[in-house]
């Protein structure tokens, strides 16, 4: 019966679809009124920020709108701008390249490129020594992850639940927040419990955490994985150190299913944790591949991934090429930031300032409900705020309203975590103690807006 209603329903419709199709009216092709900002109402909004009036001086963590208002960049650049705004030895090695050579290739070699690929491999630990260049941390892991999978022979990666690796297809399925994530094919990642020591079910248990990505290849797995991808200190979710312990147990894992252990140092990388150079260092762990954006060039588009010789050997017989990573530009800048973190003692300043930071911010908490944690290390910084200490509700809102409130007060700061409730404070690594104090009030001044009843 069924069938036949369906059959009579189908040749209604085919009887119908026989039927003279109805004239369609003439297209309009004219535009419909615009009705938006003119031109000049939008060019002068994104002026805002582009230092209109002061060039040629080392701004250092400052910031100039328009109007020659000055601000404290404490977000520098999502990370990025490691040495200062406008670092003179950087703004010089750039303008010589540029005249010397913009671009050639890097199938024909040059000083800008060899060297500082040199100078790149020397800060690195064991037989960490094969370098290429990308334009951003997205192709660094793009191009981490399919060494990786050609390397093992086998698809599957595992990343961490709230880690952030990048924005084209292989990255995004490695990034492990659903936000970021798009209808696009991500097939063969595994996303493995986050160690996170705040809300973590396990607490500051690494080898707990540790425990699921054991039983990802046991159950999720043939029983071989290609790869396991991870920050040491997770930026975009919301500046999380990985619980100690964690990251040796998981490496150990991992190479028992025959994977390579891929370390994403394009946040926490180039001295920005203060106590090391990279990330992954503070956990006693050695990767197999690392990747690198961000800091490298203190905002030249730059990006790299180091390797050993024997896992680079896997592009050998392939055309894999870039057309500008390895811009001589972009690594003339990379080379000059080497110098300058060196030259300044950048690292250990990210140390003591930021502990300082830290401790400051520390002692907000007390004081302030509204502060469910405070953490990171050196200057990758990270406040999260709750409206309930103890069922940890995120303060999303009030989140969103602080960081306007402190940009009209001149300091800007970034925000991120899962509920997009984490303050995130990532400054310049040549921020001082007096730029530290000028946290509005003395750090203080940050929950001013406690007024306004937030907590
Ligand atoms: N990996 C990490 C840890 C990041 O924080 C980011 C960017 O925020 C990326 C990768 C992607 O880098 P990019 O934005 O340069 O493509």
């Amino acid at each position: 019966l069924a069938a036949a209603a369906s059959k009579s329903t189908l040749s209604q419709a085919a009887r119908e679809n026989d039927s003279p199709l109805p004239k369609m009216p003439p297209f309009d092709y004219s535009p419909p009124p615009y009705t938006g900002p003119s031109a000049d109402e939008i060019l002068t909004k994104r002026r805002q920020f582009l230092n209109p009036a002061i060039f040629h001086f080392f701004k250092k963590p400052y910031l100039f709108d328009d109007k020659g208002r000055r601000y404290l960049d404490a977000f520098g650049g999502i990370a990025t701008v490691g040495c200062g705004h406008s670092h003179p030895e950087v703004v010089e090695a750039v303008v010589n390249q540029m005249k010397r050579l913009q671009h050639s290739t890097i199938l024909y070699l040059n000083p800008a490129i060899a060297d500082f690929a040199e100078a790149l491999a020397s800060k690195f630990p064991g037989d960490l020594k094969v370098v290429f260049f990308t334009n951003s941390g997205t192709e660094a892991n793009e191009l981490a992850l399919m060494m990786a999978r050609l390397y093992s022979g086998c698809h599957d990666v595992i990343s961490i639940r709230n880690g952030y690796h990048g924005n084209a297809a292989g990255t995004m399925g490695a990034t492990a927040q659903g936000s970021y994530k798009f209808n696009v094919v991500q097939t063969g990642v595994h996303h493995a419990l986050n160690p996170d020591q705040y809300r973590g079910i396990f607490g500051s248990d690494g080898l707990k955490y540790a425990k699921d990505v054991e039983d990802i290849v046991t159950y999720g797995t043939s029983g071989r994985v290609g790869a396991f991808i991870a920050e040491a200190v997770q930026g975009v979710g919301g500046i999380m150190e990985l619980a100690p312990g964690y990251l040796p147990a998981v490496y150990n894992t991992i190479r028992n299913a025959g994977g390579l252990c891929i370390a994403d140092e394009v946040q926490s990388g180039f001295a920005r944790t203060g106590s090391h150079f990279w990330g992954f260092e503070a956990h006693g762990v050695v990767p197999d591949i690392v990747t690198m954006a961000k800091g490298i060039g203190n905002g030249m588009p730059l990006g790299a991934v180091i390797t050993t010789p024997e896992i680079a050997k896997v592009l050998t017989y392939r055309s894999y090429f870039n057309t500008f990573g390895g811009n001589p530009v972009c690594t003339a800048a990379g080379h000059a930031v080497l110098k300058v973190i060196e030259k300044e003692q950048l690292q250990q300043n990210a140390l003591t300032v930021g502990s300082y930071l830290k401790d400051r911010l520390l002692s907000l908490k007390d004081k302030y409900e509204i502060i469910g944690d405070v953490r990171g290390r050196g200057m990758m910084l990270g406040i999260e705020l709750v409206t309930d200490q103890q069922l940890k509700t995120p303060a999303k809102d009030e989140t969103l309203y602080v960081m306007e409130q402190m940009k009209d007060m001149g300091v800007l700061i970034g925000k991120g975590g899962f509920f997009g409730n984490v303050f995130r404070i990532t400054p310049p690594l040549c921020f001082t103690k007096e730029d530290a104090g000028l946290f509005p009030g003395g750090c203080d001044g940050l929950f001013v807006v406690e007024s306004v009843e937030l907590g």
